[in-house]
């Protein structure tokens, strides 16, 4: 068996953002010489998200509002978490978004619906944050 780690690192800008990172699992894929396997791409921060769905803003922008009805970021006073910091709800938001995505690897291409595309999803950025990508197979 197989298996390639590699950590994607990203200058996140905004305290929010999401970043299309489809192009760089793949060239990990391309990488490793896997054809048929499993790819586990997760974030390293708990307040942040991997997930798939449309690269269409519309919907980035439909998410952006969706959390935060579910999950406002301020007042920040409104958190039992928020003493020393203001993420309370950067925390919920990736729960509610999730922590990983699983791609099948198939004839060595990952193996996505047609519209499928995976995202880093930042919810407490304006720092440096990472994503982990490991592929086992053969
Ligand atoms: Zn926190």
């Amino acid at each position: 068996m197989k298996s390639i780690r590699k950590e994607l690192w990203f200058n996140i800008k905004n305290r929010r953002e999401y970043i299309n990172i489809t192009q760089e699992v793949n060239e990990v894929l391309n990488q490793s010489g896997i054809k048929e396997g499993l790819c586990l791409v997760n974030a390293m921060h708990i307040t942040a998200s991997v997930f798939i769905n449309d690269d269409e803003k519309g919907l980035h922008n439909d998410f952006e509002v969706w959390l935060e009805k579910l999950a406002p970021e301020k007042p920040h006073s409104q958190y039992k978490h928020n003493g020393y910091e203001d993420n309370a709800d950067a925390h919920l938001k990736r729960q509610i978004m999730g922590r990983e995505a699983v791609v099948a690897v198939s004839e060595g291409q990952l193996d996505l619906g047609p519209w499928e595309q995976i995202f880093y999803g930042e919810y407490d950025g304006l720092r440096q944050k990472r994503v982990l990508v490991k592929i086992i197979g053969e």
